[in-house]
């Protein structure tokens, strides 16, 4: 049956956004980058924060540090063109002038600041010459501020959109006429005896209130509503995913030993009983019949690469493929390379599948799989392109997997299909996270270490010791060691106190011949990139500098030293997956964290706790409790998945509601009715379709 014609109500929800008033082509897309592109998205696309009355500070009252909203008129502005290009700004209220700042403005800041509007200003203050002031911070104009409510809905995104002229009240406009429209086709996903019995608000009172609030209590009943509603959804679809999964029996049966036993035969050392026990978990359930879906996780540099060949192995010995998926193409290369090693010695066909390829060479690595000639296939994500055929793929895995957003996981694991996948992870979660994002997995954890034979210390600096710092690693390097230099990523725009990639090169460049040091970037072509990693492990290159996505689970034992430049915006989990590059040799190794200015008491304590603790699962939890769910990895998810409003640490509650009835409804204990169970799987389609993200893989 055509869903369609059982549901007309979903046509106007499609309805694309370039046809609504007020959104032309340009707009449209401007909406389309955050995701929205039909009219339903936008009804869910929230404002991130409001502002009231009482959010104001007087101008007076600003003191360097806080996180401030000012409400205030421009009084003069002027560009300034140095060495940096900057917009000087000083604006007023009843109680006095603020400087604010703009370095590198876009026209249309300039145009909009023109005018002769009072603005809601907020950010965090900083100081110049002892005076509070602002760089960059966020503005928008305000017309009328006793209109309706006092209440000012801000949505995200506010850069992009005031480019396309669009104000936060300007889409709120907008977001009433689809409102409007819609109203009489909008159906609640929630079922009506759950709402009741806990007493949620229905979909459309919940829209009004997030869009439109009267009071800032309805933001805080309607943003919980969705939060179940988002929760709820995820935790059905888990449920979905897991109950086909474990109807799809598995071809695989795991008893053949040969091959195990001889790789095993080439290691230099044994496994950890943790490893062990792990391993046998797996094998149980992969010769069950049952198909595999299970997440090993566990520290950096426990081991969980030798833990997946193994099983690997068992599933070539039955005749099988298996796909080895890394997020980026330096990591594929670099299984392949230790792994081919070994693989080669015992006759396990191997071969590197990159973008780098010529086309020739690409065929006959297709041919190779189409064919079964090629037993394991190391890769990124791209090995489960639709090209891609195989001629019977028993497993992926599927490396570093915490940096796959939710949305991007399900794909791929959608891909695997008949297969079975393990999924490893660097980055253990609490219970409850796990829950949230992984509920349609099973876990295997790998709680110990191989023997340590050296030790790394942490060290933070200031930047006024960096000429030090450079110097000695540069004696590092002049004894034969190696190391890393790290920046973060880009992210935050135009931000003035933070050294750019750009500026480190200069710097090392003072410090290093030209040949002892490389920069890997995402520009870079793979066989670039697989040059310089050779370079680096085999050959005369002292240093790779790079961002932190560049050097996720690099392995090389000569490197002692990482020089972390802008530690602060980095996550605690992140800080430590880099730290764990070095002291992988038998030599002791330096994690330097050298600190942007102006840093506060907050972010050194934070730090201070990092360089005493060398427990990961410890640093996850530490990074949950201090940094709240934001952003954990310092991954931009995108979609659904990524949580539009739930918050999975601060909403435990609300989970474990959706978790147990999502259960209930999954096990027949709470019936909905006919249309409710339409409506529940239209939004889970939509949503599970959803999964259009921009790509993470470099
Ligand atoms: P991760 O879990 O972070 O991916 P790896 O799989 O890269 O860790 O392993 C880190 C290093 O430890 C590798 O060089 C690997 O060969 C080595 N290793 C793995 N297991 C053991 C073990 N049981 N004993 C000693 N060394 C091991
Ligand atoms: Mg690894």
């Amino acid at each position: 049956m055509n869903k369609q014609n059982m549901c007309p109500a979903f046509d106007i929800l499609n309805f694309p956004l370039d046809r609504l008033k007020g959104v032309g082509h340009k707009r449209a897309k401007a909406f389309s980058i955050c995701g929205v592109n039909k009219l339903f998205d936008l009804l869910y696309f929230f404002p991130k924060r409001y502002v009231t009355r009482a959010s104001f500070v007087d101008i007076v009252d600003v003191k360097s540090g806080d996180d401030v909203t000012i409400l205030a008129k421009v009084k003069k502005i002027r560009l300034v063109r140095g060495r940096k290009v900057f917009l000087d700004c000083t604006v007023y209220d009843n109680t006095g002038e603020l400087k604010l700042l703009f370095f590198n403005p876009k026209i249309w800041i300039i145009n909009e600041l023109k005018g002769n509007n009072s603005f809601i200003f907020w950010g965090k203050v900083s100081e110049y010459k002892g005076k509070p002031m602002l760089v960059n911070p966020n503005f928008e104009p305000i017309i009328n501020l006793r209109d309706s409510s006092g209440i000012f809905p801000i949505y995200p995104y506010s850069r992009k959109f005031k480019q396309v002229g669009l104000s936060s009240r300007a889409i709120n406009k907008i977001v009433r006429s689809a409102f409007e429209l819609s109203f009489s086709a909008l159906v609640d996903p929630i079922p009506v005896s759950i709402r009741e019995r806990e007493r949620i608000p229905e979909l459309k009172e919940a829209l009004r209130m997030i869009h439109f609030p009267l009071a800032l209590k309805e933001v805080e009943k309607a943003r919980n509503r969705f939060a179940f509603e988002e929760l709820f959804l995820t935790q059905l679809l888990f449920a979905k995913r897991k109950a086909e999964t474990e109807k799809e029996l598995s071809h695989c049966v795991c008893n053949r030993y040969e091959l195990y036993d001889k790789y095993l035969e080439k290691l230099s050392f044994a496994l950890t009983p943790a490893q062990r026990r792990v391993f046998d978990e797996i094998r149980l359930e992969l010769s069950s019949g049952k198909r595999v879906r299970r997440l090993i996780q566990g520290d950096v540099g426990c081991g969980k690469t030798v833990v997946a060949m193994l099983l690997a192995l068992l599933v070539v010995a039955e005749g099988f493929q298996v796909a080895f998926m890394a997020p980026t193409e330096l990591l594929a290369f670099q299984h392949f390379v230790r792994q081919k090693e070994i693989l080669d010695k015992i006759g396990v066909r191997v071969s590197l599948l990159t973008g780098g390829l010529k086309n020739k060479e690409k065929k006959e690595i297709f041919r190779g799989l189409e064919n079964g000639l090629i037993d394991i296939v190391f890769g990124t994500h791209s090995l489960l392109s639709d090209e891609v055929k195989f001629k019977s793929l028993g497993l992926c895995i599927i490396d570093e997997q915490q940096r796959f957003g939710v949305a991007q996981r399900l794909e791929l694991l959608s891909k695997a299909h008949a297969a079975h996948a393990i999924l490893l992870s660097a980055t253990p979660i609490p219970r409850t996270l796990f829950l949230a994002l992984y509920g349609d997995l099973d876990l295997s954890t790998i709680d110990d270490h191989p023997p340590k034979k050296a030790r790394v210390r942490t060290f933070i600096r200031p930047q006024s010791k960096r000429d030090a710092i450079y110097n000695f690693v540069r004696e590092r390097c002049n004894k034969g060691e190696k190391g890393y230099i790290v920046f973060p990523t880009i992210g935050i725009e135009n931000d003035t106190t933070r050294i750019s990639l750009k500026e480190g090169v200069a710097f090392i460049k003072k410090y290093f011949k030209e040949e002892s040091f490389k920069v890997i970037h995402g520009r870079l072509s793979s066989k670039e990139k697989e040059k310089i990693f050779n370079e680096f492990v085999y050959g005369n290159l002292s240093v790779l500098v790079g961002t932190s996505i560049v050097e996720v689970g690099l392995d090389v034992k000569e490197a002692t030293f990482i020089v972390i430049e802008g530690p602060e915006y980095f996550g605690l989990s992140q800080l430590h997956q880099l730290r764990g590059r070095i002291g992988r040799g038998e030599k002791e190794g330096y994690c330097i964290l050298i600190l942007s200015k102006p840093y506060d008491s907050e972010t050194l304590s934070r730090l201070a706790r990092f360089s005493e603790t060398e427990n990961g699962f410890q640093l996850a939890e530490l990074d949950l409790e201090l940094r709240g769910w934001g952003d954990p990895w310092g991954v931009e998810q995108h979609g659904f998945f990524s949580f539009r409003v739930a918050d999975p640490i601060k909403d435990r509650g609300i989970l474990e509601k959706a978790r147990l009835y999502a259960q209930d409804i999954m096990s027949g204990d709470i019936i909905p009715q006919k249309n409710e169970v339409e409506i529940i799987e239209g939004f889970i389609d939509s949503f599970a379709n959803k999964t259009k993200f921009e790509s993470l893989f470099i």
